[in-house]
């Protein structure tokens, strides 16, 4: 059971060298008197959240890794063995497993089984898993968008963003988005239909960015990076403005944060700005499945991918995610079906 292993706790961007592919071994039958399922990993998700299990960190928001075990995240696995009522053999899940081939899940209960396999399975660690659920609360509930809103969105390119400038256009909003590279770019305004975007890595004033990108103003802004960019936005806000705080990969790096100066035009523009965490809102997975799966189907939303093949490839795509490596979400298939 081939895994991958932090080898020592990171500070700063994390690198390849952080992680090591290991072997062990593992039984595939699960003991008979527990609750426990086993999985063969099909895909793995990169996600910027886990840079601070790979920290260790004075006020740690989360339990971090464990030197010399696998790492964890999301992913999308097919049950080899159950001894859990509610899992079968055979069936597909997804859900927080092991970066490793096969992996012995002793309490699964948080894991959503997949009922739809006429989409790629892959989706299900990205447009129909948690960064799906995360675009579909903080832009339609955190947002409260208008049709005609003027919308803006960093790290647009990525898992969350692509789907948010989406979300945007198909309710009828004026959309901008920022992202690290040329081809980036045209990606936004060519595949997911963005009105106007930019290299934000070519853009040394960012207060004169918007004003240029977005001379009405901003009535939304999804902010997924914080930092210099979110201080600019402040200057850029329409009365009554609303802001998902969904995340600020520009800071998880950083032991000095970049200040945010302009806080004071939320009060002058009465604006909102929101923070939340998608795994609270789980309960509303159903009535989202409900609403993407037919935009999926009809491709009025498409999803780009970057997936990286093989196990001995997971760690050079996880720290890709945090220099801007990635078009699109970013995967790791590891037992392809
Ligand atoms: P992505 O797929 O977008 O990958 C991360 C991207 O961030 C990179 O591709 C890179 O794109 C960009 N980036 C990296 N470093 C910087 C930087 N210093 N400044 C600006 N951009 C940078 O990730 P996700 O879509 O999965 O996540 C987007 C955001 O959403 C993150 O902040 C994440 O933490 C947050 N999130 C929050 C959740 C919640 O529950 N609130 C749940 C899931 C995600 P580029 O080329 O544009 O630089």
């Amino acid at each position: 059971n081939m895994k991958v292993v932090l080898k020592h706790y990171v500070s700063g961007s994390p690198q390849e060298t952080d992680m090591h592919l290991t072997a062990g071994t593992i039984k595939l039958k699960v003991p008979k008197d527990s609750n426990s399922i086993i999985l063969k990993n099909l895909y793995l998700s990169c996600d910027p959240y886990m840079i601070f299990k790979m920290m260790k960190l004075e006020r740690q928001l989360t339990d971090p890794y464990v030197l010399g075990s696998p790492i964890t995240g999301y992913g999308v696995a097919k049950v080899l063995d159950s001894a859990h009522p509610g899992f079968a053999k055979d069936d597909l899940v997804w859900g927080i497993t092991g970066w490793e081939e096969y992996s012995l899940i002793s309490d699964p209960k948080n894991f959503f089984k997949i009922q739809h396999t006429d989409v790629p399975l892959s989706y299900y660690a990205g447009i129909l898993g948690m960064p799906g659920i995360t675009a579909y609360i903080g832009f339609y509930e955190l947002c409260a968008p208008k049709k005609g809103d003027y919308v803006f969105v960093s790290a647009a390119c990525g898992a969350v963003g692509q789907l948010v400038g989406q979300f945007a256009k198909l309710h009828g909003c004026h959309v901008v988005g920022s992202a690290g590279s040329p081809e980036k770019v045209g990606i936004l305004k060519n595949k997911f239909g963005f009105d106007e975007a930019f290299n934000y890595k070519d853009e040394p004033d960012f207060d004169a960015t918007l004003k240029r990108h977005c001379p009405e103003g901003i009535d939304i802004y999804f902010d997924n990076v914080g930092g210099k960019m979110l201080d600019a936005v402040l200057l850029n806000l329409r009365p009554h403005a609303r802001i998902a705080v969904c995340g600020m990969i520009s800071q998880y790096n950083r032991e000095q944060p970049d200040g945010v100066q302009n806080l004071s035009s939320m009060v002058s523009k009465e604006a909102r700005m929101q923070g939340y965490l998608a795994t609270n809102y789980y309960h509303l997975y159903p009535k989202y499945l409900e609403m993407i799966l037919p935009l999926i189907k009809e491709s009025k939303v498409v999803y780009v991918e970057d997936v990286a093949d093989g196990l001995e490839n997971a760690p050079k795509a996880l720290v890709g995610i945090f220099s801007g490596r990635n078009i699109g979400k970013q995967v790791v298939a590891v037992n392809c079906l």
